[in-house]
């Protein structure tokens, strides 16, 4: 049984993200946001015990065949829950002042699929920057075990499409708004000296084995 549903422990402080995400937003983000996706997650699987022995990834992969009553409150809230958990994984503090890089079978994997690392990153940040209104730039291994960027709106996530995300970015206003005001470009160029490659690594290790 996986319901209900609880906010994961975040492995770092509000202000461990500073200078490139700040306190205000990391605890409103977490605390505020990432629980009402939960408190409305749980609502409505109260009222849809039948649904309560799947797991979050199972209900969000296949929301399509969901009951319709509950099908978009699960879509959003699931997603969000879904989605935010793994965000707060993707990233770590950093003090060293340079952006990380991935190593090994996930670099070398990155350079086959986009040509360099730079050329990748433009792609995720044009991604991200595409994204119109709400919602994440991904990076993800599709159905070929290929290396592809995407892009999803509002709480979506990849899974749906048959993509297996292994980074993704969050760029909902919420998630910089008070910080970067309407520049969503200089929140995702701020964001990569966040990236935590040796949780993604892993992640992509998962994925190929
Ligand atoms: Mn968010």
């Amino acid at each position: 049984m996986h319901y209900k549903y609880f906010l994961p422990e975040l492995e770092y402080s509000f202000d461990a993200l500073n200078p490139y995400i700040d306190t205000k937003i990391m605890e409103l983000h977490y605390t505020k946001h990432h629980q009402t996706y939960i408190d409305n997650l749980n609502a409505a699987l109260e009222h849809h015990p039948e649904l309560q022995q799947y797991s979050l990834f199972e209900l969000i992969r296949d929301f399509k065949t969901l009951p319709e009553d509950c099908r978009e409150t699960i879509r959003n809230n699931g997603g969000g829950h879904l989605n935010h958990s793994m965000f707060w994984k993707f990233m770590q503090p950093n003090k060293s002042g340079q952006i990380p890089l991935p190593q090994g079978k996930l670099l070398e994997d990155i350079n086959k699929y986009f040509g360099t690392f730079q050329d990748f990153q433009q792609q995720f940040n044009n991604a991200a920057k595409q994204v119109f209104g709400s919602g994440w730039a991904w990076l993800c291994v599709d159905n070929f075990g290929k290396l592809v960027v995407s892009k999803t709106s509002n709480q979506d996530n990849p899974i749906s499409q048959g993509f297996m995300p292994i980074l993704g970015l969050d760029v909902w206003e919420h998630a910089y708004y008070l910080q970067y005001f309407n520049k969503r470009v200089d929140y995702i160029q701020a964001w990569w000296y966040l990236v935590n490659w040796d949780h993604v690594s892993e992640n992509y290790q998962e994925i190929k084995e």
